[in-house]
């Protein structure tokens, strides 16, 4: 590759080519294509391998080197001067919903993707590699759990577990991993990276409704999950006088009120979800025996959501208590509150300015493979709206400008970072 002398307003002028970035969406989306629009690429599937390929591909014609690790993650590295600097890492993920849409995760690799290509294009060499990485299974639709190939890289999961996963007809990860050719021999661990960055279409609306170009995500909602089980006395719904009930019904109203109220008061931020009611014995002329009642609460900040937390148990305990109805609490499963390098969010905060883009910082309210990078390189996420806020879903939509304005960002954030600290980038910016 040529090197040039670029003096910094050549770089500031850089700007991807979106119609090339749109062309490569709508040539991926091909694979695996639904007749309502939509995308059905699932992990380790033909079209998942056939969507790899292509990936491949397209990086070996702009000079990668391919990397495939033990769990089937991809990484295209383009070599920087300098190889005893961490390299800069950009990526996301090619597998979608049985039923999903063309963007999500896609739309990170290949803004990565054109990225690199329009380094190739202004033959620029930065100080750092830069690496585009497809995660393997994000979604977690055919395997347990989502997020798994880089959760294995960050340590989450053990490899062997994630072998041991089967879909639903009982197809185990690894014979999966085999038969579509993506188990590599690099090691599925953490390597050193000098940033990490996610590029992403939203999925929620905030950015559509006010009219925000880029968000600059500041991290990823904790959740806790709970079941809160209530236990009174079944009996006749007809001749039992209601005050001499034990109706777990009367516990569970205000305590569903409650939670509600909660994530009120943490507005904008605070989430509140009931998104199940088990009655025992399920039975519409009989007063339920017991409640059993899904609760989902989610915050950015640790601190406020354990204070939500307390509040919810606190809650229970005295709704039980005035409706004479014994409760439980067990706890499923804690999700902590993701926080992203300030220092990246404030570059990409900064580089969205720099092109002149409306912005705004945003917290995801869905988990990303950069929740697994988090714990191991500095990474930071750049959203980009999406219609309706849709996603996982076959109509999910986003604008070749909003895509495009997306990896501009990405460019210059990854420009900013790969040519730093190193001198001869200096005076190519
Ligand atoms: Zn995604």
């Amino acid at each position: 590759m040529q090197e040039q002398k670029t003096n910094p307003e050549k770089i500031s002028a850089l700007r991807v080519d979106r119609a090339r970035l749109w062309n490569s969406l709508m040539s991926m989306a091909e694979i695996g294509a639904t007749p309502r629009g939509g995308c059905n690429r699932q992990a380790l599937t033909d079209e998942d391998k056939t969507g790899r390929d292509l990936f491949v591909e397209w990086g070996r014609a702009l000079g990668c080197s391919v990397v495939i690790d033990e769990v089937g993650n991809i990484f295209l590295r383009r070599a920087g001067r300098n190889p005893s600097l961490d390299p800069v890492l950009i990526g996301s993920h090619l597998d979608t919903q049985p039923t999903g849409g063309r963007f999500d995760g896609v739309y990170g690799v290949l803004a990565g993707l054109e990225v690199l290509r329009t380094l190739n294009d202004h033959g620029l060499t930065t100080a750092r590699s830069v690496e585009v990485a497809c995660w393997t299974n994000e979604e977690g639709c055919r395997f347990a759990p989502a997020m798994l190939g880089s959760g294995v890289v960050a340590g989450t999961y053990d490899l062997d577990y994630a072998y041991s996963r089967t879909d639903k007809s009982g197809r185990r990860f690894d014979d999966e991993l085999d038969r579509i050719g993506y188990r590599g021999s690099a090691p599925a661990r953490p390597r050193a990276f000098r940033a990490m960055f996610e590029a992403h279409i939203e999925q929620g609306p905030i950015l559509e409704q006010t009219a925000t170009t880029i968000g600059a995500v500041t991290g990823i909602q904790g959740a806790y999950w709970f079941d809160v089980t209530l236990e009174g006395a079944s009996c006749h719904a007809g001749p039992t006088p209601m005050e001499s009930r034990r109706d777990p019904w009367r516990a569970a109203c205000p305590i569903i009120e409650g939670v509600f109220a909660l994530a009120g008061r943490e507005a904008p931020w605070g989430r509140a979800t009931i998104g199940d009611v088990k009655a025992s014995p399920g039975s519409r002329n009989t007063v339920p025996e017991r409640l059993v009642i899904a609760v989902d609460l989610r915050h950015p900040e640790q601190a406020v959501l354990e204070a939500m937390v307390a509040e919810f148990r606190e809650l229970v305990s005295r709704s039980a208590q005035t409706h004479r109805i014994d409760s439980r609490i067990d706890k499923i499963w804690h999700m902590p509150p993701t926080r992203f390098d300030a220092e990246l969010v404030e570059r990409v905060v900064r580089c969205a300015a720099d092109l002149g883009l409306k912005r705004a910082k945003i917290v995801s309210g869905a988990g990303h493979d950069s929740l697994h990078t988090a714990q191991f390189a500095p990474t930071a996420m750049i959203f980009v709206p999406c219609s309706g806020g849709l996603s996982h879903n076959e109509a999910e939509a986003a604008t070749p400008a909003d895509l495009g304005a997306g990896a501009d960002v990405l460019l210059h954030a990854v420009l900013g970072v790969a040519d730093d600290p190193d001198p001869v980038a200096k005076e190519l910016r």
